[in-house]
């Protein structure tokens, strides 16, 4: 089980956490073993990455952990007290105890292994775990934290180290929806989305899960099911399933013959506004341009997303365009001013004032319009288009950041995917 940030904010969420931990943990003829993994509370790994800034604007990402993973160690601790006041055996595990043992790169770190024969051994005798979420520990021995949203990995990761299971990924949403209720009020919520469209959804911005996650409940074979933790006091067990599930392309065949699902061209859509753009003005058009570009920022490990090369005008110049994360935008543009003359462009321009709306879904390999119906849409409200990109399943279009809402919902409504009253 794990329980994101809005779920462990203050004394009462963290009881009624417990309540559900205890209904679960009570299901079954014999009981059920129960892990569980929590975050920060909401707002508190904000507060600490902001002194981190205070502290030293370019700081050490090994020290930046240390700060970040803190939150973490707070709300296990308090939720194995908050269990033991119901009576319930529980213990903490922090990072560095199970170990969960990740690669080096500090603030983004890939989880390599978790091992846990020993939590698994207190799993056995009754005990109750609870595993601080988004911390690990290097080969070197230093703390480590898993990007943004990290918790949401450890959960997965953890399950697939007991073989758990099922995966419950307890939120503030009952769900996932075709797009953030947040925005949208007619979203709808999925019974079931596969690990293909929902790897693609949280990856360009959906960020019910983190991207990373999804990855790894894939490969793994972790069942992952994604549910609310705003319940009242009479919490039930999840087993009935009353979340959404992420299955795999033969169960969603299955749920669709069945007339338990729907199929649908699009499935989902998701907006990103932390992405920003970069232009480069009178790039010399021939070989090799793009790469001098492209190279620095790569090694810098500096992602790259949207790429456009306008056509050459007379001079044999381009302008050539493109999106990095908004957090990246200054390290990027100081690597290009650097290499200005090699480059050989004129001007850099950037703009963080851009979103990024995506429309995913596996119905849309065999199915021509899509695109059109996005562009249709969207240019009937004068919502300008300034970039556009594909994959097999996915269209995403670059507009100005102000429009986001208008244009989720806009799409929302082209795609029938808006909720009866
Ligand atoms: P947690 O703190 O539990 O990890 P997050 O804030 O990371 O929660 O993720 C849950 C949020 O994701 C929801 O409150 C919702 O606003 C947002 N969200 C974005 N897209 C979707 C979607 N398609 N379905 C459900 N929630 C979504
Ligand atoms: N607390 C971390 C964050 O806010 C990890 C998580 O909540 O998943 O990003
Ligand atoms: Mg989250």
């Amino acid at each position: 089980m794990k329980f994101g940030g809005t779920s462990m904010a203050g004394t009462e969420r963290i009881r009624r956490v417990a309540n559900i931990v205890r209904a679960q943990a009570a299901a079954g003829e014999n009981g059920t073993q129960v892990a569980v993994v929590v975050s920060a509370m909401a707002g508190e790994t904000d507060r600490l990455v902001n002194f981190c800034r205070e502290a030293n604007a370019l700081y050490d990402p090994a020290e930046y952990d240390v700060v970040v993973s803190s939150g973490e160690q707070v709300t296990s601790g308090l939720l194995a007290l908050t269990l033991q006041s119901l009576g319930l055996e529980a213990r903490s595990w922090l990072g560095w105890q199970l170990p969960v043992r990740t690669a080096e790169n500090h603030s983004k770190a890939r989880i390599d292994a978790i091992e846990a024969p020993n939590m698994i051994e207190a799993l056995e005798a009754g005990q109750i775990a609870v595993i601080p979420g988004f911390q690990g520990i290097s080969e070197n021995g230093r703390i480590t934290t898993m990007g943004r949203g990290g918790s949401d990995t450890s959960a997965v990761a953890v399950a697939a180290a007991v073989k758990a299971d099922r995966c419950d990924i307890y939120t503030d949403v009952d769900g996932v929806y075709t797009t953030d209720p947040r925005i949208v009020a007619r979203a709808r919520k999925l019974k079931a989305v596969t690990y293909e469209e929902m790897l693609e959804l949280a990856s360009v911005g959906a960020k019910v899960l983190q991207t990373r996650s999804v990855g790894l409940a894939m490969k793994a074979g972790v069942r992952v099911q994604v549910l609310s933790s705003f319940v009242g006091d009479d919490a039930i067990a999840a087993d009935d399933l009353p979340g959404t599930m992420i299955v795999s392309d033969e169960e969603m065949d299955e749920l669709v013959e069945n007339g338990l699902m729907e199929r649908q061209l699009v499935t989902g859509i998701a907006h990103d506004k932390n992405e920003a753009k970069i232009i480069l003005t009178r790039v010399p058009d021939k070989p090799g341009a793009v790469a001098e570009i492209f190279d620095p920022l790569a090694k810098a490990s500096i992602n790259v997303d949207m790429i456009i090369q306008n056509v050459g005008r007379d001079k044999g110049e381009t302008d050539v365009t493109f999106t990095v994360p908004q957090s990246d935008l200054a390290r990027a543009q100081a690597l290009l001013e650097e290499r200005r003359e090699l480059i050989g462009f004129n001007r850099i321009i950037t703009d963080s004032h851009i979103a990024k709306i995506s429309v995913v879904g596996v119905g849309m390999k065999s199915h021509a319009g899509v695109a059109g119906t996005m562009f249709r849409a969207l240019s009937d409200r004068g919502i300008n288009v300034q970039a556009i990109s594909t994959s097999e399943i996915k269209i995403s279009v670059m507009i100005d950041e102000d429009e986001t809402e208008l244009a989720v919902r806009v799409l929302h409504t082209a795609y029938g995917l808006d909720a009866e009253d």
